[in-house]
């Protein structure tokens, strides 16, 4: 029910920008067209809250959600843009690291990835840097409904190896927008976070 009440809050282009640093904060974060926005769409029962199919590369904000007043999702710009300059790509390196880094409300972090080819090289750096913030991490395998049984269980083997000696607690759940599959888990999780 906590979901459902999600609505926009603020966009913020840099840390200054965002809102005060208390309460609880889920980021989600995720290589553009990897489906991310309509995860969160999912999650949140709600069609339009995160824009779907953005044009990589426009200007890269942090846009929070908020769930109650002291709890919040955070959609992160989307990484993995093909088109646009070394420079925008290190601002937003700088940004997420220092994000992940500094934000004290923040109690977790989900990456949401195409099922079909996860643990990108972006992928792995973003999830290093959640390592490294010693938040716990949620690996979202979405667009699950493309796959056939035996191939989401290979996947998801593949994945959980990958992060078995992390040092921080990592699930790893099959998702789908369309479908549904693994949202019920998905929101257990966040909200286990969110101390809800
Ligand atoms: P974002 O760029 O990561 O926010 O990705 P979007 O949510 O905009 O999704 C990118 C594309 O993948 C869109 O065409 C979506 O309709 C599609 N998509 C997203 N999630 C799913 C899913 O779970 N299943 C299927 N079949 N398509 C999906």
């Amino acid at each position: 029910p906590f979901f459902q009440r999600a609505a926009f809050l603020s966009a913020a282009p840099d840390l200054a920008a965002t809102p005060d640093d208390n309460g609880y904060e889920v980021a989600v974060a995720g290589r553009s067209n990897a489906g991310k926005s309509s995860a969160i769409n999912a999650l949140c029962h709600q069609r339009g809250l995160a824009r779907t199919s953005k044009t990589p590369g426009r200007t890269q904000q942090l846009i929070f959600f908020r769930l109650d007043d002291e709890r919040r999702l955070v959609d992160l710009p989307g990484y993995g843009f093909a088109k646009v300059s070394l420079s925008i790509k290190q601002r937003w390196q700088l940004l997420m690291e220092r994000y992940l880094e500094h934000r004290d409300s923040l109690k977790g972090l989900v990456v949401v990835m195409d099922i079909r080819h996860p643990l990108t090289d972006i992928d792995q750096q973003m999830i290093g840097w959640g390592i490294a913030a010693d938040l716990p991490l949620l690996l979202l395998l979405t667009k699950a409904d493309k796959l056939k049984r035996g191939a989401i269980a290979r996947s998801l083997t593949e994945v959980r190896k990958a992060l078995s000696a992390a040092s921080v607690p990592v699930e790893v759940i099959a998702f789908s927008a369309v479908s549904r599959l693994g949202l019920e888990q998905a929101q257990d999780q966040i909200s286990d976070w969110l101390a809800v």
